[in-house]
């Protein structure tokens, strides 16, 4: 007795992220009762959350489809530049406003989101489970390295970063979502995920040491965790940083 099979061809960067890693991207899978082609595009070693678009035998399907013997599934993973508009995509509409949930081993590329003006929440002892139900309750998207994680099924926008360093990771990040012409630097804080607000120095002036009170006379506080920042050395190599992204950006 043999086993109904189906074929999967995985394109793009869903390649590399393959169980079984093969140039080629085709893997077969048999199976024994009708599994969703998401349960086994999970099983491949791809989290549905990096899946744009799905065809079964050439016809776009969702990820509740069933498998049959003998199906050929392709998996598209997103594409910017390419327009499928008159397929239906798998995934969902994309959420109104980019915010975000980050996992907490990417902390430095939290801190650059948030430097760069993005809404990212994240706290160091939130778990997985936690996390995911953050990103579905609040609707923000959830970055994180860690492939189960996007597994889950009630996380529906989600991303996997690939990249190894923060520089690489932000980069990254603002080409998959398209936000590179969405920056607006210096209005969150990088600790907290506050905005950040011009003050009148008479209202920040208790808080000051007494070089800076002498020094400047223009300040921006959080109205998270009420830290007052001023256009000192620490600002300049912010200001640098953001530049940096920029020029990586083009
Ligand atoms: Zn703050």
């Amino acid at each position: 007795m043999s086993f109904p099979e189906a074929t999967f061809r995985f394109y793009g960067d869903l390649i590399d992220l393959l169980t079984l890693p093969d140039e080629s991207g085709v893997v077969v899978r048999t199976f024994d009762e009708s599994p969703s082609v998401k349960d086994q595009i999970e099983a491949c070693g791809v989290p549905h959350t990096e899946v744009d678009l799905i065809l079964a035998n050439g016809e776009s399907v969702g990820f509740e489809r069933r498998l049959e013997d003998g199906d050929r599934i392709s998996v598209f993973p997103w594409f910017a530049a390419l327009d499928i508009s008159d397929v239906s995509r798998v995934r969902r509409e994309p959420l109104p406003e980019p915010r975000f949930v980050a996992d907490v081993n990417l902390g430095k590329l939290t801190r650059y989101l948030r430097l760069l003006g993005f809404d990212t929440w994240s706290d160091g002892s939130t778990d997985d489970a936690e996390l995911a139900t953050i990103s579905a309750e609040q609707e923000r998207i959830l970055l994180t390295k860690d492939r189960p994680l996007l597994k889950r099924a009630i996380v529906t926008h989600g991303y996997l970063v690939r990249g190894i360093h923060p520089e690489e990771q932000i980069i990254e990040v603002l080409h998959r979502f398209g936000l590179a012409g969405s920056l607006e630097p210096f209005s969150r804080c990088i600790e907290c995920n506050g905005i950040i607000k011009r003050v009148e120095k008479a209202d920040v002036d208790h808080l000051l040491e007494p070089l800076t009170r002498e020094h400047f006379d223009d300040f921006r506080q959080c109205d998270g965790c009420g830290r007052v920042f001023c256009s000192g050395s620490h600002f300049e190599n912010l200001r640098k940083v953001v530049e940096e992204v920029r020029t990586n950006l083009t």
